[in-house]
């Protein structure tokens, strides 16, 4: 079997593209996964899309942000105006071969030859581009998720749930996972999340699993490292990591190329 990296949200950041791959050969990682939105927001969407491409990549899935740098839809109803200039831009940067291939990723997808399910947003609606961040959607998820783990990226912020293969009426049949985002709101400062680059689970049989991995190109959960998850089939654990990267130059990129600050900006603080 095989140890798996599952990425998400890359989002044209060459930097930290590569400071993640960097540390899945030190990890010893044989295949890739891809939960979407490779281009968008960051200057280097092509580079980016080709690096993704030349992986062994055993299965990937489709993005908003892919579905609108490789669409006619101009509109991006619901987009914020940032990521709508950002994408209008990313798609003067691509090829029509690297934009159809683009297209024709699926918006959910089983691993081949696992129990794995991933898709980019949420399962009981991948086309609506829900975000999962809590109980109520992770229910809404699980009613839809019949493998025993699915990875889901799009809110940039790590979050996890697991099922109960019977619960009795005292007990929630779902629960989150806190360790997963443990750095996240509860007044912890981003100083304190730096003390664990990797987090563990388990994965117990009879269970069922869904787990945000966050964002490899644009963190929004206080930390400014990128964040990945690595699935090892044989030891049968879930790993987050998070890896430092040169955030600097990729702040200079996107300014260069005339994208909006506020996207060089929240690179730093993983806003
Ligand atoms: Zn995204």
């Amino acid at each position: 079997m095989a140890k798996i990296a599952i990425l998400s949200d890359i989002h044209s950041n060459y930097e930290a593209l590569t400071a993640v791959l960097a540390k899945c050969d030190e990890f010893g990682v044989d295949k890739y996964v891809s939960l979407g939105d490779i281009v968008g927001y960051n200057a280097d969407p092509s580079i980016c899309l080709e690096m993704v491409r030349s992986l062994d990549l055993i299965c990937a899935v489709k993005g908003n942000h892919d579905e609108y740098a490789s669409s006619n839809d101009d509109l991006m109803e619901g987009f914020n105006p940032h990521a709508k200039r950002a994408v209008l831009w990313t798609k003067t940067q691509l090829t029509s071969e690297q934009r159809n291939w683009l297209a024709n990723m699926p918006l959910r997808a089983t691993v081949p030859g696992t129990n794995i399910t991933i898709v980019h947003a949420t399962l009981d609606s991948p086309d609506n581009w829900g975000y999962v961040f809590d109980l109520h959607h992770a229910a809404d998820n699980f009613a839809y998720q019949f493998t025993q783990i699915c990875f889901c990226g799009h809110s940039h912020v790590p979050v996890a749930f697991y099922k109960k293969p019977i619960s009795t009426m005292s007990e929630r049949p779902i629960e989150e996972i806190l360790a997963w985002t443990h750095q996240s709101d509860e007044g912890v400062s981003p100083k304190d999340t730096l003390v664990s680059d990797v987090l563990s689970v388990r994965l117990e049989t009879g269970y069922k699993y869904l787990f945000n991995i966050g964002s490899v190109g644009q963190p929004r959960n206080h930390d400014p490292r990128a964040s990945f998850a690595i699935i090892d089939t044989d030891t049968k654990e879930v790993f987050r990591q998070r890896v430092a990267y040169d955030f600097h130059t990729t702040q200079k990129k996107v300014l260069e190329a005339g994208l909006p600050e506020r996207l060089a900006a929240r690179l730093e603080y993983g806003n």
